[in-house]
């Protein structure tokens, strides 16, 4: 039931909540649930699959792929994640506003002289693929009167960011002879690692492995070498080098359905929304805008307070499915901007404020962003990184010292508990 606001469960860190439900917002109409204990199951086993010389990176860019980048980090750094990647500036520095000290890898271009600048200032590691770009970096750290660890970035095949690979090596030796910076790392990123054939990704590897020997015959010492993405991480142990830079599998999803079980992974992100309200329609009353359905027998229908401004995009109308109380719920109707419709008629006096599960699990049932990606034609990444800011990310801790779990609404400082 929808309860009042003087009735709130919500506990600061170390104080006891009942054992399982309720531990939902009760002020909120839906959220994003965060496990961390599933991004710390994550992060161990994916460091187990690595060697012991293998270091993990946590890509967290894009909010940490919608999970709220400061608490993954965290998360992650404690798990045994030493590295963090973002895409760009303002992401890493975010997460060095938050207090996070471990290294972080800038995966995007920067060019501007500001950029570099606001690089140096927060101590961010930027990556370079060409030697204009070096340059500028070179001139602005001796104004700056500041050195810098720089990446070099190498295409072997993606036609994306980085140096064409037959450049590689002259590359690095241009690099290597400018003043104020140090060259971190060398890596490439690969555009196929998710398919069950590996002929593209093996080229790319060759020719990695080219550009590398060739920095060695050189008769440079190499630095730290990096490779693979999560598919890589999961299918191919000689694309590991020194570090892996993982996303996806961290969030606990898998890069293709072959990669399934080769580690085990929990999925991190819940979306949740509440009943607001529940009637019966007669048959042959449309429901919602266009009337894309129109309900074949007398029906109770509820509505959801979630729509597509959250992030539930609106073509999968009529092909959605939901848990409640541990049943598949067909949702009927267009989705609109706030608000969807489900077909409640099998589920006996269903109450107003009752939580609707649109991803994670209910039950016996798991509703995944492979289930959501699969039936737009599209692939998990862009699921996860599409629920918006007006979805509160509630992060919940299994593991902290009490056994029981904390509710934390994710905000400047994911840290401090705040009433929802
Ligand atoms: C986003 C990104 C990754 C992580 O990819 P996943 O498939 O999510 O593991 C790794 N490397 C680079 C360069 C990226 O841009």
């Amino acid at each position: 039931m929808l309860s009042q606001e003087s009735s709130l469960q919500l506990k600061s860190k170390g104080s006891s909540l009942p054992e399982r439900e309720p531990t939902v917002p009760l002020r909120e109409r839906a959220w994003v649930e965060i496990d961390r204990g599933a991004i710390a199951h994550n992060v161990g086993e994916i460091k187990r699959h690595l060697s012991q010389k293998c270091q993990l990176m946590a890509v967290v860019k894009a909010d940490a792929y919608g999970h709220g980048a400061i608490s993954v980090a965290e998360t992650a750094l404690e798990a045994g994640a030493s590295w963090l990647g973002v895409a760009t500036i303002p992401e890493g520095i975010q997460l060095r506003e938050a207090g996070i000290e471990a290294p972080i890898l800038v995966l995007g271009a920067v060019n501007t002289p500001e950029q570099i600048q606001a690089i140096a200032h927060w101590r961010l590691q930027p990556t370079l693929c060409s030697a204009k770009q070096a340059l500028i970096v070179s001139e602005t750290l001796n104004q700056l009167q500041k050195n810098l660890t720089v990446h070099l970035k190498l295409d072997t095949g993606m036609s994306r960011l980085g140096i064409p690979w037959q450049e590689g090596a002259e590359f690095f030796q241009q690099v290597s002879h400018l003043s104020h910076l140090q060259i971190g790392s060398v890596y490439s990123h690969l555009a196929t690692a998710d398919s069950p054939d590996p002929e593209i990704m093996n080229q790319q590897h060759q020719r990695f492995e080219a550009a590398i020997a060739q920095i060695k015959a050189m008769g440079f010492r190499l630095p730290k070498l990096h490779l693979a993405n999560s598919a890589a991480t999961l299918c191919d142990r000689t694309c590991h080098y020194d570090l892996v830079r993982v996303g996806l599998a961290t969030y606990g999803l898998y890069p293709a359905p072959h990669l399934q079980g080769i580690v085990h992974l929990k999925p991190v992100m819940q979306v949740k929304a509440r009943v607001t309200q529940i009637k019966t329609i007669p048959a042959g009353t449309g429901i919602s805008y266009g009337y894309q359905y129109i309900a074949p027998r007398d029906m109770t229908i509820a509505v959801v307070g979630i729509g597509y401004a959250d992030g539930v995009p609106r073509n999968l109308s009529n092909k959605l499915q939901v848990g409640i109380r541990g049943q598949r719920i067909p949702q009927v109707g267009a989705i609109t901007m706030d608000q969807l419709m489900l077909d409640v008629s099998h589920i006996p006096d269903l109450q107003v404020g009752e939580v609707v599960t649109l991803l994670g699990k209910d039950g016996d049932h798991q509703f995944t962003a492979d289930d959501w990606a699969t039936i737009l034609g599209t692939i998990s990444w862009e699921i996860l990184c599409s629920f918006k800011h007006r979805l509160p990310r509630v992060i919940s801790s299994p593991v902290s010292a009490s056994g029981h779990e904390n509710l934390l609404r994710s905000g400047q400082d994911a840290r401090t508990p705040r009433i929802l």
